[in-house]
């Protein structure tokens, strides 16, 4: 700041000492220091300039007299409405720093000079704050009896008017000073004992005109010698006595000087106008004197001086406009014209200046401005001058001027002016500093704010395992719980259905036995009824054959005898054709009765073996509708009823069984088919019924015939041959997929649909036929046929798929078999995952192979997983009841890196040891 030293083109020159009498800027805003009497400021305030010549005329200083230097504000003009547009693109030449008292001037784009103010007041200050900083002093001191003077000094346009001279009729805030000046007047003093009285005057070219009376246009003024006080006789004085008729006054006296100025051809810029305020005040002071006599203060007595009159005068002056006047007095003017338009203003000019520099003489007398002021600037008078400036920078020049003859006005050794560069440079060392305090400050508590994000991460991280780690001992301790809750419902089921399933046995025995009885009575009835038949044909035959041989001995010895005979012989011949066709006749009816007898034979041999042991239930003939059959087993355990049919086939001749399969009788065709079934299932006569056409036929039947019985045995008849891998083959040649398929499409009975799975899944076992079932539609056909869930057909589906995956295992391992398995192709996957629990213990076996299968190649992994089948396996290898399956789940599930990452993430651990 200035007091630490005066600084200039960043060249410190030392310190000098400033005096700044108003460098609190409370001093400025506040009425209040100016009320604190005058006087007292000459004792107490070293802040106070005590500068010689006190006023423009040098007058005697009183002990009263206060010398004060001119207090100089700056106002700031916004721009107008032309300035807006034409300096759009420029910045302002002037920015104001009120909070420093600062104003910048800029130089050029990059330099400014900076000059300090007693007070800065921005294009936005109001009329109001103006009017308290710049002229409320000045009138409290002429309200307490002192002379003062404000003025406007400014480039014409610049506000000089609008500060001093607004009426404020529209607009009340915005008054200016000379009508706020009369109403803090007008509030202060006592009508009754004082009085105000106003001149209002014009000074053009050195003659003051009185613009409260147009005719007095040449007042002469008056000083007097002894007291230095100015008078202008001539002029007119009205007593002011309310605030309405001063601005009446005011607005005559303004509209005068617009009329003279027209008159005299000239602009009221190049005038000065002189508001003259003069306040009598009628004060009663009351003086303590003490007795001659005696010292004792109690005899004193108090008397009363007359009263006094305080006379007070304000100068309020809207100067001229600043800018200087062309010499070529282009505006109708002579060159001396020109000179006495500005002599007053360059006259105080020097004024001020010999009085900021305490030169011994000031030019008081070298205009009638600074004639008239003499009594009202410096000295006992507080003196305020405004200084009005705009923006705009194309004024620059007089902007500057302007500034400068303020920053005089100041006095010359409180001038500032500092170099924009050096402020800058100070304040970014300072703020270098505080930088770099704050960038340290700021890495530390960075430094701490990770290192804290690290130990709650850290904390985090701990938690989340912990809780991770209970999580999964839980899921642990409740899946354990869970299946051994299952597996010990399961192990009850059991328990239960094999107690209902003895149950059931025990029933069917007493049942059967008790239907036994009666059907083993009426079955030996009937056999030897049968036989008896059987018997009969059998005299029958050996009659007629006898018959015949006669006949034949006859004929032979009708030949030889009689030559002529020819109507005999005829007549023998038809007789012996008749003969030959009733034999034939004979012939099939014993088959067909040997083929009852055999099925009779077969049915009692089967009651009786089955109230022998008790009724296992367990066989299957593939004759029969499978009323007993729970489990296929196309091969018949006994012997008893496969010794007749073989029997009967040597007696009857397999041809001849053949044959009766295309017998336009459907009893002689269901019959017949029924014993090439029974045929069949022993494995010694496959050969020799495939041979003889058999599986031609049986095939032939399934295409053709519509009764469900027929289609049902023949279906059981050829899955009993396709046991054989050989007849496999043939059964492929022959289009038996297709075959099956529509069977299996148009079958009602789960037992037919059985025949035709079971058939199906004996070909899923063969290697060779992989490809060629695949592609004809063996593993759909078998998958369409789970629609009838009938356990016995869902065994034969699974036993199918089971056979098929260890088949394609098989393939994959050797290599002959790439991709993902035919078996996921066709979809049969999600069937497998769903019933690989499958309560039927034999489908879960089958399905568990058939995972286990699908399993071991790696290229199977993905969809297994996808498909749910991952579990199942998980569950295999910890609860399938067999081993050999649960070990081969598990070395399935360790081998196979799919698995081994999935398991991973769902955290499934699988046991190696059990
Ligand atoms: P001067 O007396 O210095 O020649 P004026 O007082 O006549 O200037 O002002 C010129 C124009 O600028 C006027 O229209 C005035 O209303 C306007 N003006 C001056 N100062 C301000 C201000 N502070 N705010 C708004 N307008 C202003
Ligand atoms: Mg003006």
């Amino acid at each position: 700041m200035a007091s630490g030293g005066n600084y200039r083109n960043g060249i410190h020159k030392g310190t000098v000492k400033v005096d700044r009498p108003f460098s609190a800027p409370s001093n400025l805003r506040t009425s209040s220091s100016f009320k604190s009497k005058l006087p007292a400021a000459t004792t107490t305030s070293s802040n106070v300039r005590r500068s010689s010549p006190a006023s423009f005329g040098g007058a005697a200083k009183d002990d009263n007299s206060v010398p004060g230097r001119v207090r100089v504000a700056v106002r700031l003009r916004p721009q107008n409405a032309e300035e807006l547009v034409a300096d759009a693109d420029f910045a302002d030449c002037v920015e104001l720093q009120p909070e420093l008292k600062r104003l910048k001037l800029r130089k050029n784009n990059w330099d400014s000079d900076t000059y300090e103010f007693d007070e800065l007041l921005t294009e936005f200050a109001s009329q109001k704050r103006v009017y308290e900083v710049v002229a409320k002093p000045v009138v409290e001191s002429v309200l307490d009896g002192y002379n003062g003077t404000v003025m406007a000094y400014g480039q014409t346009g610049t506000g000089k008017t609008f500060t001093l001279g607004r009426l404020g009729d529209e607009d009340t805030s915005a008054r200016g000073i000379m009508v706020r000046s009369m109403e803090d007047i007008l509030a202060d003093i006592s009508p009754q004992t004082d009085s105000i009285s106003v001149s209002y005057l014009q000074l053009y070219m050195e003659t003051i005109q009185d613009l409260l009376n147009p005719a007095n246009d040449n007042i002469s003024i008056v000083e007097d010698p002894k007291t230095g006080d100015v008078s202008l006789p001539g002029a007119t004085l009205v007593e002011i006595r309310d605030q309405q008729s001063f601005v009446e006054l005011l607005r005559f006296g303004e509209a005068h000087r617009f009329a003279a100025n027209t008159k005299l051809n000239t602009e009221s810029s190049r005038s000065h106008a002189i508001l003259m305020v003069h306040v009598k005040r009628s004060v009663l002071e009351r003086e303590v004197t003490f007795s001659s006599e005696s010292d004792n203060p109690s005899h004193s007595v108090n008397t009363f001086k007359p009263p006094v009159i305080r006379k007070g005068k304000l100068v309020v002056v809207d100067l001229a406009g600043s800018e200087r006047i062309h010499k070529s007095g282009s505006e109708g003017h002579t060159l001396e014209e020109a000179k006495s338009i500005n002599l007053s203003l360059s006259a105080l000019g020097k004024c001020i200046n010999a009085l900021a520099e305490n030169s011994a003489h000031v030019p008081v007398r070298d205009s009638k401005l600074t004639r008239l002021l003499r009594d009202s600037f410096g000295g006992t008078a507080r003196t305020s001058l405004i200084v009005t400036i705009g923006p705009s920078p194309r004024h620059r020049a007089e902007t500057a001027s302007t500034i400068l003859f303020g920053q005089r006005a100041m006095k010359v050794e409180n001038m500032l002016k500092i170099k924009e560069e050096f402020d800058y440079k100070s304040l970014s060392r300072r703020l270098e500093i505080q930088l770099d305090r704050l960038i340290a400050e700021n890495e530390r508590q960075q430094k701490a704010f990770e290192d804290e994000v690290e130990r709650l991460t850290l904390e985090a991280q701990n938690r989340i395992s912990e809780a991770e780690r209970n999580y999964a001992d839980a899921l642990e301790r409740e899946r354990i719980r869970c299946q051994m809750d299952y597996m010990e419902s399961i192990k009850k089921l059991e328990e239960k259905w094999v107690c209902s399933q003895q149950k059931h046995d025990n029933n069917d025995f007493i049942d059967e036995t008790y239907r036994g009885e009666g059907l083993v009575g009426s079955v030996s009835e009937e056999v030897s009824e049968v036989k008896k038949l059987l018997q009969n044909e059998i005299h029958l035959r050996k009659v007629t054959e006898e018959e015949i041989n006669n006949l034949k001995n006859q004929l032979v010895q009708f030949t030889c005898s009689e030559a002529g005979g020819n109507v005999d012989i005829l007549k023998l011949r038809r007789m012996l054709e008749d003969e030959f066709h009733q034999k034939k006749k004979l012939e099939e009816e014993i088959m067909i009765l040997r083929s009852q007898l055999s099925q009779v034979t077969f049915e009692s041999d089967q009651t009786g073996r089955y109230l022998d042991r008790g009724g296992s239930g367990n066989g299957f003939s593939g004759l029969d509708s499978a009323s007993q059959v729970r489990h296929p087993q196309f091969k018949d355990a006994s012997n008893g009823p496969r010794t007749s049919i073989t029997n009967l086939h040597e007696q009857v001749g397999l041809q001849k069984i053949l044959s009766l399969l295309e017998s336009e009788d459907a009893n002689v065709r269901i019959h017949a088919v029924k014993v090439v079934a029974n045929l069949a299932a022993d494995e010694a006569n496959q050969e020799r019924i495939v041979e003889a056409g058999g599986l031609a036929s049986l095939m032939m039947l399934l295409r053709s015939y519509e009764d469900e019985t027929i289609r049902r045995v023949a279906a059981g008849a050829i899955a009993n041959l396709a046991m054989n891998e050989a007849n496999q083959e043939l059964i492929m040649a022959q289009g038996g997929i297709g075959l099956f398929a529509m069977t299996a499409a148009d079958a009602e009975d789960p037992q037919t649909l059985r025949m035709v799975a079971g058939a199906i899944a004996n070909l899923c076992g063969n290697d060779k036929l992989q490809m060629k079932l695949r592609s004809e539609g063996g593993i759909k056909a078998l998958l369409g046929m789970v629609k009838s869930r009938h356990p016995d057909v869902l065994s034969q589906v699974a036993r199918g798929i089971a056979n098929f995956a260890k088949c394609e295992s098989r393939a994959s391992t050797q290599g002959n078999k790439t991709g993902r398995s035919l078996l996921i192709e066709d979809g049969a996957l999600p069937w497998i995952v769903q019933n690989a629990n499958n309560e039927a213990s034999l489908i879960r076996r089958h399905i568990e192979l058939a995972l286990c299968h699908l399993a071991q190649h790696e290229v199977n992994a993905k969809d297994m997983i996808s498909g749910g089948a991952l579990w199942e396996l998980v569950r295999i290898s910890r609860d399938c009841s067999r081993e050999d399956i649960r070990t081969l789940a598990r070395r399935t599930l360790t081998s196979s890196p799919t698995f081994h990452t999935e398991m991973r993430r769902l955290r499934i651990e699988v046991q190696l040891q059990l």
